[in-house]
């Protein structure tokens, strides 16, 4: 006999003649998904193809290999750089990492309808970033960014300062900056808190000790709070269960960080990416299984994996 109990995601799995010794508690981290800014991406794109049939996408619209070939089915198309630069007279989606100032330059040059799903967090610091620019021209300053120098929000936002940026990367590396000249520090929105503090921490240090004194620098702190909160929480969930399966995209940075979280905190996780990679020995003995993901992973992927668990 199986129950689920819809709103809190659980499954009690009551199996054959045994069922009052044998009972299975899955349950689907809640605060797993995709961030609010990708899920309003989809829909905004889900709606596009309502009514369209056809649209481009500007990169993919999320790192998730299973999501991609999903809105590919109702008609996305990810299209490269290359390709956008060719393109007329038709409409391409923005995906929530947001653009830099010449994207929309090409788009009005060739009759491009734009369809901005740009986050509207990521937008804000755009604007911010670009205030920040002006102000730092006119005092001989630096506008720092510390994020992944290839990632589509770090490009869209150093477009911001016309290339002028100078970026950090997560090895908090900044020799390249001058201690003497004023500094204003953003984040990439997905990095990680304690990342950022700590150079935050030790490029004020720096700046101190070469001007002897009170430095013009100023942090901006920019990280999503979706990303910044989900971390404690992730915790919690993960110590609650005797197994986690964690399931993420192979090549996403956020859900191998996420893992080694889920890891650290029990070590019976498991990292999958879709239900052919689960394995019964995993849960042996076990009763209470939890299911997280990637801020890349789609809730519905985590679903299948609940209902994977229940058919083994
Ligand atoms: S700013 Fe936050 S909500 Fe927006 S896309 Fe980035 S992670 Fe998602």
């Amino acid at each position: 006999m199986i129950i689920w109990t819809g709103a809190s995601n659980i499954f009690v799995i009551l199996t054959g003649e045994n069922y009052l010794n044998l009972k299975m508690n899955i349950r689907i981290d809640p605060y797993a998904g995709f961030c609010p800014g990708v899920v309003r991406a989809i829909q905004i794109a889900e709606q596009e193809l309502r009514k369209h049939k056809q649209l481009f996408c500007l990169g993919e619209i999320v790192h998730n290999q299973l999501e991609v070939e999903r809105l590919e089915k109702l008609g996305l198309k990810t299209i490269l750089y290359d390709d956008f630069r060719d393109l007329k007279d038709t409409r391409v989606l923005l995906r929530s990492h947001g653009e830099p100032p010449e994207t929309y330059r090409i788009a009005k040059k060739n009759n491009v309808k734009l369809i901005d799903a740009t986050c509207p967090v990521v937008l804000k610091l755009q604007k911010k970033v670009k205030r920040n620019t002006e102000e730092m021209k006119m005092r001989n300053g630096q506008l720092v960014i510390f994020g992944k120098k290839d990632h589509p929000e770090v490009k869209g936002l150093v477009g911001q300062t016309g290339n002028t940026a100078k970026i950090i990367g997560p090895d908090g590396n900044f020799k390249h900056l001058d201690p003497a000249r004023p500094v204003r520090l953003f984040a990439q929105t997905t990095m990680q808190s304690d990342g950022y503090k700590s150079l935050r921490e030790k490029l004020k240090k720096k700046m101190q000790e070469h001007l002897s004194g009170q430095p013009d620098f100023v942090a901006h702190h920019t990280i999503c709070k979706q990303v910044e909160k989900r971390i404690p929480k992730l915790k919690e969930f993960a110590s609650a269960f005797e197994v986690i399966i964690f399931v993420s995209g192979k090549n996403s940075s956020n859900g191998k960080y996420l893992y080694s979280i889920c890891k650290n905190t029990n070590p019976d996780s498991y990292f999958i990416s879709d239900r052919e990679d689960l394995d019964i020995k995993w849960f042996k003995d076990k009763s209470k299984v939890g299911i997280s993901g990637a801020t890349s992973t789609p809730f519905w992927l985590l679903e299948d994996i609940a209902q994977a668990i229940n058919e083994l």
